[in-house]
């Protein structure tokens, strides 16, 4: 199984030789073999770098990893530069690299960013191209023979719209949420009557409810059909997935209270899990 989840520092060493075999052994089409380039290119790839782009909270760092190997890694800056994206030679065409984006991508909506930018290579420009960027400028020179190709990609402002059964209920958010989860805990399997909660937490301030809801403790439903909705914990908003209008929208990072999961259940493709609540007050959990 494929995982993207948050660069750590005890990631750089195999992150930096991820990306300095890609650029080596897939980049050669790019730098010709020539030997000059390919020193240029990789001076600033080592693990010292590689740990002051983690320490730099500007940066938004993710590793993909598959049984404890990383696989490709991503780094994206507030200003919506993709600084670095590689994948190790021999995990091409999985859809790892798509999975990365998909990471950079939520960052850069939680960001508020209107769109994201990065210089491609010649061989990279398809791909990229496919993920809905579009050139922006003349090929320029990098590091020697290297030709670097701008390209951007605008983001769609995050909206999104929900409700409960009947409809009296309208939730209307504009905002990228902080983090995606599911939750095993037995609270949240009676509110609901269903094995296990999957929820989106938003900044509260960006989230308007119209219709009358009636609530149990922080527990918000709609008293006409009796759909289970959202909880309010201050700042935060915690919306029941399942309110959607349309699914697919959000995928879980993380799983909480594990020791009360469906023991026939498959296990969920998602970066951490907390065997009781989360043990981390980040507002953020990829
Ligand atoms: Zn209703
Ligand atoms: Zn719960």
């Amino acid at each position: 199984m494929i995982v993207v989840r948050r660069a750590k520092e005890s990631d750089a060493e195999a992150a930096i030789d991820v990306v300095r075999r890609s650029i080596t052994e897939l980049c050669a089409a790019d730098h010709h073999d020539d030997a000059s380039t390919l020193a240029n290119w990789l001076a600033n790839k080592t693990s010292k770098d590689f740990l002051a782009w983690l320490a730099n909270a500007d940066n938004f760092c993710v590793v993909a990893e598959s049984d404890g190997r990383l696989l490709g890694v991503g780094v994206v800056n507030r200003k919506g530069e993709i600084l670095l994206f590689y994948l190790a030679p021999g995990a091409q065409r999985q859809g790892i690299g798509r999975k990365i984006h998909t990471a950079l991508e939520e960052q850069a909506n939680r960001w508020g960013l209107a769109s994201l930018h990065l210089d491609s290579t010649a061989l990279a420009c398809r791909f990229y191209e496919a993920l809905g960027y579009r050139p922006t400028g003349p090929a320029a020179l990098r590091f020697g023979v290297l030709q670097t190709f701008p390209h951007a990609k605008p983001l769609q402002p995050s909206h999104y719209t929900g409700g409960c059964l009947c409809g009296a209920v309208r939730i209307e958010i504009n905002a990228a949420p902080h983090r995606v989860g599911i939750c095993h805990c037995l609270d949240c399997r009676k509110r609901q009557g269903a094995i296990f909660h999957t929820f989106a937490v938003f900044p509260a301030n960006a989230v308007t409810v119209t219709g009358e809801t009636r609530e149990y403790k922080t527990r918000s439903f709609c008293p006409t059909c009796g759909s289970p909705l959202f909880d309010r914990f201050g700042e935060e908003f915690e919306l029941h997935i399942g309110c959607l209008d349309a699914p697919n929208l959000f995928t879980p990072a993380y799983e909480v209270w594990m020791i009360r999961r469906e023991a026939w259940l498959p296990p969920f493709d998602v970066a951490h899990h907390y065997e009781r609540d989360r043990t981390t007050k980040a507002r953020s959990d990829s």
